[in-house]
């Protein structure tokens, strides 16, 4: 009886791994996509911008968390480190934060999947982990600002992970960047470009995300949009690579009203990618607008729109397997 027992559970065993490696094989890149799900991401946000991480203020005890959080995953993921084996921080020293009253040093947390074939030529994904912290004991959550956009990385890195197993990895190189610093002057960004883990030279893009989770007031009747900023800016070609992406794997609406010149809210100015197209690197800022909510400690996980919020997540993650996969590095060609 007991024999048999375990010969039928080696048998099923067998079965199930067999059929898993085959799929595994034939995945598309839809189906790393479809990877990203709004459950897996709710989940996650939940932790991420619950009251323990007390508003992830730079250099306090919430951010510290916030980083442990980030590095946990992408251990638990088998997702490497750029810097040294299980040390997944880029340390920056309390003084470089000058505008601070009280300065406390701080990390920003990266992660790396080497590309297969040109693995020197890197896309940095970007995300700010930080936010505002609390206020007379209020928390402000920061679950759009920018939970979102972390969340969102996590999601990637992991369907990206998922190709390497299956040998499908990126052909170029992806850097997981979680910069800390953005709220109080986009110190970690900065702080990366004059101190990058790799050649800015050898920086193909950066994709930035920050606040995807929400619906702009303006947009309540049209809600099946994402802002893009400055995807033109350096490169036509990589804002050509950014349409045709959508096109083809989205039924999100590109909307580039606050890519305009003009556009009095200055946003392309105001997050991280700022940093990287200030050097020369084509840049994509992913943004849903700002909400009644924004910088509130109201900008709780219970208002995301999570369906909307992993399209928008799947729409970053094949913009980047096409940057990281495409015979040609993309250039600033704009220059
Ligand atoms: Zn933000």
């Amino acid at each position: 009886m007991k024999v048999l027992f375990i010969t039928a559970l080696t048998i099923l065993a067998v079965g199930c791994n067999s059929a898993q490696t085959n799929k595994g094989k034939n995945m598309s890149r839809e189906d790393y996509a479809n990877t990203i799900t709004s459950a897996e991401l709710k989940t996650h946000l939940y932790e991420f911008a619950s009251d323990e991480m007390q508003g992830r203020m730079t250099g306090e005890k919430g951010q510290k968390l916030a980083a442990e959080y980030l590095r946990n995953f992408y251990q638990d993921q088998g997702i490497a480190s750029p810097i040294e084996e299980n040390n997944y921080y880029q340390n920056i020293p309390a003084e470089y934060f000058r505008r601070m009253k009280e300065p406390k040093s701080s990390e920003n947390v990266v992660a790396f999947i080497k590309g297969s074939e040109k693995p020197d030529e890197i896309i940095v994904l970007s995300a700010h982990y930080d936010h505002v912290g609390m206020e007379n004991g209020e928390i402000f959550n920061g679950a759009d600002d920018d939970g979102s956009g972390t969340i969102a990385m996590l999601e990637i890195a992991e369907a990206f992970q998922q190709a390497v197993k299956n040998g499908k990895g990126p052909k170029r190189s992806i850097l997981f960047l979680h910069v800390t610093g953005e709220e109080i002057g986009l110190y970690g960004s900065k702080y990366y470009t004059e101190n990058p883990i790799f050649p800015l030279a050898n920086t193909v893009a950066n994709l930035n995300t920050d606040m995807i989770g929400r619906i702009d007031p303006d947009k309540k009747d049209t809600p099946n949009y994402i802002y893009l900023i400055g995807s033109d800016k350096l490169s036509q070609e990589l804002h050509d690579v950014s349409e045709a992406v959508a096109e083809k794997y989205s039924d999100l609406e590109l909307d580039y009203k606050f890519n305009d010149e003009n556009d009095p809210n200055r946003f392309y100015y105001r997050s991280d990618h700022y940093n990287f197209a200030k050097n020369n690197i084509p840049i994509i800022f992913y943004f849903n607008g700002v909400h009644e909510d924004y910088h509130k400690p109201t900008d709780t996980p219970d208002k995301i729109e999570y369906d909307l919020y992993a399209k928008r997540t799947q729409l970053i993650f094949q913009t980047a397997w096409e940057v990281a996969n495409r015979e040609e590095r993309i250039t600033a060609d704009k220059l």
